[in-house]
């Protein structure tokens, strides 16, 4: 699989992960926060309902004090108390009672009243214009008064006493002569009357202190305990609140609405409630002593989270862990998978990978040692991998940026190199190959290794044909480079794949076309250079396809003689041969010689003998109209050997001829020691002799001519074409000419018809 793929999908198996974990993150989130909001809401339920129960105290308290004055209020003839000299001592007896700082009376339109002093007597003749803001607000409210009017008490706001130092306020209450108020009654309270409402130590359960505010905020009535240790004179002094909250409640509270909020103080988090008393614009302050945290559902609640944190914690670890060690797991996987083990290089596959998904032009060359299985025999094993191993390292030093390559099986090497010129692939492939010989050089100083190369050049118009054909074509141009006695750069070319496609056509036919006499004999005239007679003729095969096309045996021999196929057709046109000269015979012609070309893998094969033998038996054909032409090369491979089996076949009468000789490694030793009838002189002997005329082949050829006289074997000379080429080697003084000068080899009939 692709490392990436491999990386994808891990990496989609962890975000999948992180995903489930987020999602699980956020439930849990909401689900605090609801569970908060409801203890939230309980608790504010709580807080509301508790201060509503000290809310109806304050009534209470309230009502007590107002029923008092009413009482008083409703009994009383106000012109007749006004005048009654024990009014002082009523109002001080009410006042005794009742707790007032001050009782009072003022009447009606008049500038003076009544006031009694706690435990002091009334005093007349108290100015009413001597008397505080609150109380005159309160005292004419009450003036004002009709008995229709809904409101018949008035309370003042608080106001600091005059007889008594502390906070109180003040209650106004009209007293009627008929229907219309004829002065109003006053009784001054301490606030402090609500200290033991308030601070009773049961508020929540003894967890909530209670502050009675006045409508600004200010504390009327504070509570012995507070959590805030300042004692600030109004709630919104300080910074417990927000600014911004701050101006929320005192909005709130000017609408006289019950309002929750929460502080925070030396690092704990408080709820409050303000609840409007109703009265007076006064409001009552709760706050839950309990913070909020600590509350044995919040503890529920942040156990909860605090496990799942850590659980998240953990397991988002392992995931890590484990992402960790597959990466470094599926790591460790594709360098195996994408490695050659031996030399450290990439891997075929992995090379097949980067060819495709390279975006740049280049060049991809198939690089191979020659004879590596010659080498790993004779050096060992581990020289061998050794050679390797320093191939790889000499390759990977000559790479560039964005240029790679790999090792497949064995001494098969890929490169790709970001260069498209061949000259510059050329110069490049030759340094890497020439190191590579120089370092085995250096491990054995005496062999001399041979490197070949394939290359097939990745322009943009060659784009298109994908990484697998690219290396089909590096191989095909590898396969061409594979001859040669020096390291070899092949370009490959579309020919190339021609004849591959052509060499696959060959072998896939050759039998069918065998066996469907495809196959022609053609003769060609040899000719007696003496008498300039056709002395005899060479049968050279000729594949006449189904088509008509023909195909020469230059292209298929050499096919035939790799699969070995060679051997087939030889006896076939052997066959042929003798059924031409036993047809002569029969006709009453005189017969000559057919030469006909030998392989050498005939040579191997151990019947060879007995079915030449065979064959001019059935065709009765005297052995010595056939002449067996074979290659010098095959005279060099093991000479003695076939120096029997030619010796064989010669004393059966055939004979023996030598092609092409002077085309290799000719020695003119080999003359002496093969027992041969004739010997042809390659076509490449003739060119260069009548080139430089007199020079040294013509010597070598004359002296070869002389030689092979002397051990009696006949000279014949192939491609003669021109009349010069004629007189040349009439005056070498070879024997017979062979060659389009003559005559071009031709059907058998044509043959017959022109020289029989
Ligand atoms: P070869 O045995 O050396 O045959 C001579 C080749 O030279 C023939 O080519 C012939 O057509 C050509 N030739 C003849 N005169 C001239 C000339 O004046 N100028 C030039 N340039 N060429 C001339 P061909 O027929 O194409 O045969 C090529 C080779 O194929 C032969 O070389 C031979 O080695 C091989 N061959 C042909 N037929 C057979 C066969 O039946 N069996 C085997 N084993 N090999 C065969
Ligand atoms: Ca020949
Ligand atoms: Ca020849």
């Amino acid at each position: 699989m692709d490392e990436k793929l491999i990386g994808k999908r891990l990496k989609k198996a962890v975000f999948l992960a992180i995903g489930i974990m987020a999602a699980l993150a956020v439930l849990c989130v909401v689900l605090f926060v609801f569970l908060r909001n409801t203890v939230y809401s309980a608790t504010h339920d709580r807080l509301a309902e508790e201060t509503g129960i000290y809310r109806q105290r304050i009534y209470e308290q309230l009502e007590t004090d107002f029923r008092i004055l009413d009482t008083f209020a409703g009994a009383a003839e106000p012109g007749k108390l006004w005048e009654s000299e024990s009014f002082g001592d009523l109002l001080c007896e009410i006042n005794s009672r009742n707790d007032f700082v001050t009782t009072g009376y003022f009447p009606k339109g008049e500038e003076t009243g009544i006031i009694a002093l706690e435990g002091e007597s009334a005093a007349r003749e108290t100015e009413y214009a001597s008397a505080v803001g609150e109380v005159q607000t309160a005292v004419a409210s009450a003036w004002n008064c009709s008995r229709t009017d809904e409101q018949q008490v008035f309370v003042s706001r608080m106001f600091d006493s005059a007889f008594a130092d502390e906070k109180v306020f003040l209650y106004a209450l009209p007293l009627y002569e008929g229907d219309e108020a004829a002065g109003a009654l006053f009784a001054s309270a301490r606030m402090d009357i609500f200290y033991d409402i308030i601070d009773d130590g049961n508020v929540l359960g003894g967890n909530g202190y209670i502050h009675l505010l006045g409508s600004e905020g200010d504390y009327l009535v504070r509570s012995e305990h507070t959590i805030v240790k300042e004692r600030p004179d109004n709630i919104f002094e300080g910074d417990y609140f927000s600014e911004e909250e701050g101006e929320r409640l005192y909005a709130a509270m000017q609408n006289e609405e019950r309002v929750f909020s929460s502080f925070r103080y030396e690092g704990k988090s408080y709820q409050v409630v303000l609840v409007p008393v109703r009265f007076n614009g006064w409001y009552l302050f709760c706050i839950n002593t309990v913070r909020a945290s600590n509350g044995p559902a919040f503890r529920i609640i942040w156990g909860m989270c605090a496990t799942f944190a850590a659980l998240l914690v953990v397991i988002v670890g392992l995931l890590i862990y484990i992402y960790r060690l597959l990466k470094k797991n599926n790591g460790e996987l594709s360098y195996i998978a994408y490695h050659d083990a031996l030399t450290g290089a990439e891997n075929f596959i992995k090379f097949k990978q980067d060819l495709s998904a390279r975006r740049r032009e280049g060049c991809l060359a198939a690089l191979n040692l020659r004879h590596f299985k010659f080498i790993n025999e004779i050096f060992g094993k581990e020289k061998a991998d050794q050679l390797l191993v320093q191939a790889g390292e000499c390759i990977s030093r000559h790479m560039h940026t964005g240029e790679f390559f790999c090792r497949d099986s064995a001494d098969q090497f890929y490169i790709f190199l970001l260069e498209t010129d061949r000259e510059i692939i050329s110069r490049r492939l030759n340094g890497i190959m020439d190191e590579i010989v120089g370092t085995f050089v250096r491990m054995n100083s005496d062999y001399r290794l041979l490197i070949y190369t394939g290359v097939i050049v990745l322009a943009q118009e060659n784009e298109k044909i994908g990484s697998e054909n690219a290396v089909a074509q590096a191989l095909l141009a590898m396969e061409r480079a594979k001859g040669g006695y020096k390291n070899n750069v092949c370009f490959y070319s579309p020919d190339m794949f021609r004849e591959e496609e052509m060499d696959n056509y060959i072998e896939s036919h050759m039998q069918a076309a065998l066996d469907n006499g495809e196959f022609k004999m053609f003769l060609q005239p040899k000719v007696d250079l003496g008498t300039g007679r056709v002395i005899a003729a060479e049968a050279l095969a000729r594949w006449v396809t189904g088509d008509g096309r023909t195909i020469y045996p230059g292209r298929f021999i050499p096919v035939f003689e790799r699969n070995g196929f060679c051997t087939q057709l030889d006896m076939y046109m052997l066959e042929l041969a003798c059924r031409r000269i036993r047809s002569w015979m029969d006709e009453g012609k005189k017969p000559i010689g057919i030469s006909v070309n030998q392989s050498k893998l005939l040579f191997f094969e151990s019947d060879y003998i007995g079915r030449v033998g065979a064959l001019l038996e059935k065709y009765k054909v005297p052995a010595e109209l056939i002449t067996l032409e074979i290659l010098e090369e095959l005279a060099l491979t093991d000479a003695d050997e076939l120096g029997g089996k030619l010796a064989q076949l010669r004393r059966m009468g055939l004979r023996i001829s030598m092609d092409d000789f002077g085309s290799g490694y000719s020695s003119l030793n080999t003359l002496g020691r093969l027992d041969i009838d004739e010997v042809k002189l390659d076509r490449g002997f003739l060119r260069e002799a009548s080139e430089k005329c007199c020079g040294r082949s013509a010597v070598i050829m004359e002296e070869s001519v002389r030689l092979a006289h002397r051990l009696n074997i006949s000279v014949v000379v192939e491609g003669v074409e021109t009349a010069e080429n004629h007189s040349l080697i009439r005056s070498l003084g070879c024997d017979v000419g062979q060659g389009y000068y003559y005559g071009r080899p031709i059907e058998t009939e044509k043959f017959d018809a022109l020289y029989m």
